[in-house]
C-alpha cells in the first residue's frame, strides 16, 4: 500500500456517516469529493477569523484576506507547474473557466470559416460553450471520434488540423472512462498548424500530477471542489501572452484601472479576468486542499488509484455479464460499467440502498453514450480514501444486483 489509506480516511468527517444504517462507501469521486478536517478548517478559519473583502482595503483583516487569497494563487501556481502566478485566473469552476475562454478568446481570436475542434468523450461543459461560440462567430465544430478502446482517434485529429484551426480542446482524462488521453502528443499535433489547446484537467488533476509546462498548453482548467476544496474554487490557467491579448469577459468591480465615461482601462491579468468579489474562502481553502494532496504525494495517489481501478475492473470481470466502458490502457479515477439486462438506474438505486453511492445515467456526456449506443452507464469513481474494503463492497452489491434480475 503506497500510503496508510486509514489514516487518510479518518482525516475525512463525512466518511463516519452512515447511509440507511450501513457505512457509507462513497464512489461518486468524480462528480465532487469529499473534503478533509484541514480544509473545512481553512475555510471555517476565513469566516471565523479574518473574512474582509479583499483587494479594496487598508485595514488590517482586508489586508491579510488579501495575502491568503495572493498566496493561493501562487500554491496553485506551483501545483500545476505555471510559470507566473499571473497567469492563474480563479473562477467558480471548470465550466466557468472554459466559458471565460469561448468568450475572452473565442471571441477575439475565432473568425468566421475558423474551426475549433473538441473530441466525443468530452463533458458538455467542454462542448455547449464551444457550439455557443461557434453560432457567435460563424465558426465550425469539428468531433474527433474514439476507437472502441476508449483511446482518441489521433490519426482523425491530423486529419482534422489545418490552418483553420483556432482551437483544440480535450479532456486530460475521460470523466467516464476514465481513460488518459495523449495530450502530450495532441498539443504538439495542434501547435504544428498554430492552433492553441485548452485541456481540460477536471478528472486529472485529483489523480495525478500535471504541469502546464511539461504539457505546453495554452489553457488547462480544474475544479477545486474534485480535487478536496470547497464549491466555487475553479482555475483557469492561461500563458501569460494570451492573458494580455484577450478580452475582459465580464466587467465590474476588481478588473479595472480606470473608469470614465470617456472610457475605461483595465487591470492588468489575472484581475482583468476576475470581475466582483470573488469566492476567495474557497481559493484559500484549495490551497489547504492542495497541500494536503501533496502531503499525501501525487505519485502516492496515482499509484493506489490504479490499484483500485485495477481491482474494479478485474472483479467485474470475474464476475461475468459486466460490460465496461472501455477497456483502455489505464483508468484514472473511474470505471463505467452495465451489468447486462440490468438498467443503470435500477442498479444505482440498489447498490445506493447497501449504502454505496455510484453514480449512473450519462454523466454529462451524452455524445459518448450515443457513440457506445447506450443511454448511460453506471460509475464508480474513486479519491485518496477508496480503499479495497470499498471495492469489496461495490463488487459485492453487484453481484447481488445481478442475482435480483437472474
Ligand atoms: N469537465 C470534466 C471532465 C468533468 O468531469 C466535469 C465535472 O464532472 C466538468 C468538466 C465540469 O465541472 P464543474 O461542474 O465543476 O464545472
Amino acid at each position: 500500500m503506497p500510503y496508510d489509506i486509514d489514516s487518510v480516511r479518518a482525516q475525512f468527517p463525512i466518511l463516519a456517516e452512515k447511509v440507511y444504517g450501513k457505512s457509507l462507501v462513497y464512489l461518486d469521486n468524480a462528480a465532487t469529493s469529499q473534503k478533509p478536517q484541514c480544509v473545512i478548517d481553512a475555510y471555517d478559519h476565513v469566516y471565523r477569523r479574518v473574512n474582509a473583502n479583499i483587494h479594496r482595503g487598508v485595514h488590517h483583516l482586508s489586508n491579510v484576506c488579501t495575502t491568503l487569497y495572493e498566496d493561493a494563487r501562487q500554491t496553485v501556481a506551483s501545483f500545476i507547474g505555471a510559470a507566473d502566478s499571473s497567469e492563474v485566473v480563479f473562477t467558480r469552476n471548470t465550466t466557468e473557466s472554459i466559458n471565460l475562454v469561448a468568450y475572452a478568446f473565442g471571441d477575439k481570436f475565432v473568425a468566421p470559416g475558423d474551426e475549433v475542434v473538441v473530441t466525443v468523450l468530452e463533458h458538455h461543459s467542454n462542448i455547449v460553450p464551444w457550439q455557443l461560440l461557434c453560432q457567435r462567430r460563424g465558426a465550425t465544430l469539428r468531433v474527433v471520434d474514439i476507437n472502441d478502446d476508449g483511446s482518441l482517434r489521433l490519426n482523425q485529429l491530423a486529419d482534422i488540423l489545418s490552418p483553420k484551426t483556432r482551437l483544440v480542446c480535450a479532456a486530460h482524462v475521460s470523466n467516464v472512462m476514465g481513460s488518459v488521453n495523449d495530450v502530450h502528443q495532441i498539443v504538439s499535433m495542434a501547435h504544428s498548424v498554430g492552433a492553441a489547446v485548452l485541456i481540460d484537467a477536471a478528472q486529472s488533476v485529483p489523480h495525478f500530477a500535471v504541469s502546464v509546462q511539461d504539457l505546453n498548453c495554452d489553457f488547462l482548467v480544474f475544479s477545486g471542489h474534485k480535487v478536496y476544496a470547497p464549491l466555487g474554487s475553479g482555475v483557469l490557467y492561461a500563458r501569460r501572452e494570451w492573458l494580455d491579448q484577450m478580452n475582459p469577459w465580464m466587467g465590474g468591480g476588481e478588473m479595472i484601472d480606470k473608469v470614465s465615461f470617456a472610457g475605461t482601462t483595465f487591470a492588468p491579468p489575472p484581475l482583468k479576468f476576475e470581475a466582483g468579489t470573488p469566492d476567495y474562502a474557497a481559493a484559500i481553502a484549495l490551497a489547504e486542499a492542495i497541500r494536503f494532496v501533496q502531503s499525501i504525494g501525487l505519485d502516492n495517489i496515482d499509484l493506489q488509484d490504479q490499484k483500485i481501478a485495477q481491482q474494479t475492473i478485474e472483479g467485474l470481470e470475474a464476475i461475468g455479464g459486466v460490460r465496461i466502458f472501455a477497456k483502455t490502457a489505464r483508468h484514472a479515477g473511474a470505471v463505467s460499467f452495465l451489468i447486462d439486462g440490468v438498467h443503470p438506474y435500477d442498479a444505482g438505486s440498489i447498490l445506493d440502498k447497501m449504502g454505496i453511492a455510484v453514480r449512473t445515467g450519462h454523466h454529462c456526456a451524452q455524445p459518448l453514450m450515443d457513440r457506445f449506443g447506450v443511454t448511460g452507464t453506471v460509475r464508480a469513481s474513486f479519491g485518496v480514501y477508496t480503499s479495497e474494503a470499498d471495492i469489496d463492497a461495490l463488487l459485492n452489491g453487484v453481484e447481488r444486483v445481478k442475482k435480483m434480475f437472474a
